[in-house]
């Protein structure tokens, strides 16, 4: 394994889950912006630095705009599991959340030539059941969970957390779990609240500080370990945050051993070097 791997990662939402929620214009327009400029703007960075990254796509995003779909594609990124409209797996019956899951998969297929590996929930929500339908759909990997940084776990199934018999935890399962977490994510740092408060709206140096300290810290304590950092092309692809982005991968090249990768072939090589 390199030194360290930086996983670009990017949920490419875009309308999808504005058009199950009916949303108004204006968020409708700022959704728009990730595929009409941010994505556009994305490729054409990572073409020129010689990247590859991986792509959580909804099935509606897939389908409404194959232009965007086949640059993706075209570019040999990674395309993945998002949801088909951006469902909140916690609202889905177990059903409805399997068909979901199957339609996902056969459209990533279709475009891609290959089935998907790699599953991301909506918002970050699992519902009960969703980490079990999504391993016995055959995927890989999730990147939905929090509980280490830059190391890869196995998803344990049926732990149970009870007042008689405390908390009981079940066996690991086959499925990958890729950390994610909200200090590497683009848009709690970005885009005002669900309330449309814009406190939040942070300035570009600020959350550098915070991506660059973590590339930083996992290369002098993590070897062999992964930085996943998580993005949306309507928030990162304005212009200040793109300028962030380049200086990131600046970071990131200066250290010694520092690989880009998509996440398909980092947790392939890591499930290879666990079974060794
Ligand atoms: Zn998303």
């Amino acid at each position: 394994m390199p030194r360290l791997t930086v996983a670009l990662t990017f949920d490419h939402d875009s309308i999808s889950d504005g058009v199950r929620r009916g949303d108004p214009p204006v968020k409708m327009s700022h959704a728009e912006f990730g595929v009409r400029v941010g994505a556009p703007r994305i490729l054409a960075l990572l073409a020129a630095r010689g990247i590859d990254s991986t792509w959580f796509v909804p099935g509606h995003t897939l389908e409404t705009f194959p232009d965007s779909t086949a640059a993706i594609v075209g570019g040999g990124h990674e395309i993945a599991c998002h949801g088909w409209f951006h469902e909140d797996a916690a609202t889905l019956a177990r059903d409805e959340e399997r068909e979901m899951i199957e339609r996902c998969a056969t459209a990533v297929e279709r475009v891609a030539g290959a089935r998907p590996t790699g599953w991301r929930a909506p918002y970050w929500s699992l519902g009960g059941a969703s980490l079990e339908l999504i391993e016995d759909a055959g995927f890989a990997y999730d990147s939905s969970l929090m509980a280490d940084d830059y190391a890869l776990y196995r998803v344990r199934r049926g732990d149970r957390h009870t007042d008689t018999e405390g908390s009981r935890f079940g066996p690991e399962g086959r499925l990958v779990e890729v950390p994610v977490s909200w200090a590497l994510d683009d848009w709690p740092h970005f885009e005002p609240s669900a309330t449309g408060d814009r406190d939040g709206l942070s300035a570009p140096s600020k959350v550098l500080e915070i991506w660059t300290e973590e590339l930083r810290y996992a290369h002098a304590h993590a070897p062999g370990g992964l930085v996943t950092v998580t993005m949306h092309p309507e928030c990162i692809g304005r212009g200040s945050r793109m300028a962030m982005l380049e200086r990131f991968i600046d970071a990131a090249e200066a250290l010694d051993g520092v690989v880009f990768d998509r996440l398909d072939r980092y947790v392939a090589a890591w499930s290879a070097s666990v079974r060794a």
